[in-house]
């Protein structure tokens, strides 16, 4: 878990690396760059996941770097076996219930309002991208490079 922490006095974000101890400070409104820098420093794989997936699929940003969380809050179950066409579980953001993702023929898909209202974005070959989605995928590539 990575632990940003606004420092009201300094009006600055703070953020310490747990290794070293070493104490990083980002102005006030950025805390979304502080929480980039802290993942490029403490998992090079998944923040190179994350700026590949921006890479190929711009309209993405958004959505990755909101997934990169889910995954540094280790919120992705992913089944070894799918349960149906559930192939993973997702944590939601403010920790209130689970989304299931499915894989279907056709591709993947997620329970949640984002992804079922069609407002999440769509990459150029047609696959629609909510962050828990985004979260699947991520986890996936970081977790098989690791072995
Ligand atoms: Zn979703």
């Amino acid at each position: 878990m990575i632990d940003i922490n606004y420092n009201r006095q300094e009006k600055q974000y703070e953020w310490i690396e747990p290794e070293s101890g070493e104490r990083f400070t980002f102005p006030a409104k950025q805390k979304h760059e502080a929480f980039r820098f802290a993942v490029s420093m403490l998992d090079t794989d998944l923040y190179a996941a994350a700026e590949r997936m921006i890479d190929d699929h711009p309209q993405l940003e958004r959505v990755t770097w909101r997934a990169v969380e889910l995954v540094c809050a280790n919120a992705i179950e992913v089944f070894p076996a799918p349960l149906g066409n559930v192939v993973a579980m997702v944590d939601s953001s403010d920790g209130y219930g689970r989304y299931a993702i499915e894989e279907h023929e056709y591709g993947f898909s997620c329970q949640c309002e984002h992804f079922t209202s069609l407002a999440a974005p769509l990459t150029q070959n047609g696959e629609r991208y909510c962050k828990h989605l985004a979260a699947y995928r991520l986890h996936l590539r970081t977790h098989e490079t690791r072995f």
